[in-house]
């Protein structure tokens, strides 16, 4: 999609520290992490958010899933790791194709809002 700052990185033409790339979902670190592990989990069609979503396209949330469970394990988030997905301006969302945060590799605050 145009304008769209993630479609750019799946298309290459913004670096990106790529950790995961297959023929539907792209993973790379976040610029401005926020824990020693943050990784953000995209799928390469462009979905704005969560609410982009249908019962044809709602399936990619659990390819998403099962990649982030597999790049836990890769990154030694043993202990635990949260996995965000934010949606609209009140839920915080900046780029709006769709998106999963992989954040780990300390304690995390128990209080997520
Ligand atoms: P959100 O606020 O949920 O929309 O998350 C967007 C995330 O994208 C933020 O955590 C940003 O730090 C991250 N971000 C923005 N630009 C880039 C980029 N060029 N490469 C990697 N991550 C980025
Ligand atoms: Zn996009």
């Amino acid at each position: 999609m145009d304008n769209c700052l993630f479609c750019k990185i799946i298309a290459g033409e913004i670096p990106s520290a790529k950790v995961y790339e297959d023929d539907k979902l792209l993973a790379f670190k976040d610029i401005n992490p926020q824990a020693p592990v943050h990784i953000l989990i995209i799928p390469k069609e462009h979905f704005d958010s969560v609410n982009a979503l249908d019962e044809t396209s709602a399936p990619i949330v659990g390819d998403i899933m099962l990649l982030a469970k597999r790049l836990a394990d890769e990154f030694h988030l043993e202990a635990g790791y949260r996995l965000i997905t934010n949606i609209g301006e009140n839920g915080g969302q900046t780029v709006k194709h769709l998106h999963f945060h992989l954040i780990g590799g300390v304690k995390l605050a128990e209080k997520m809002c």
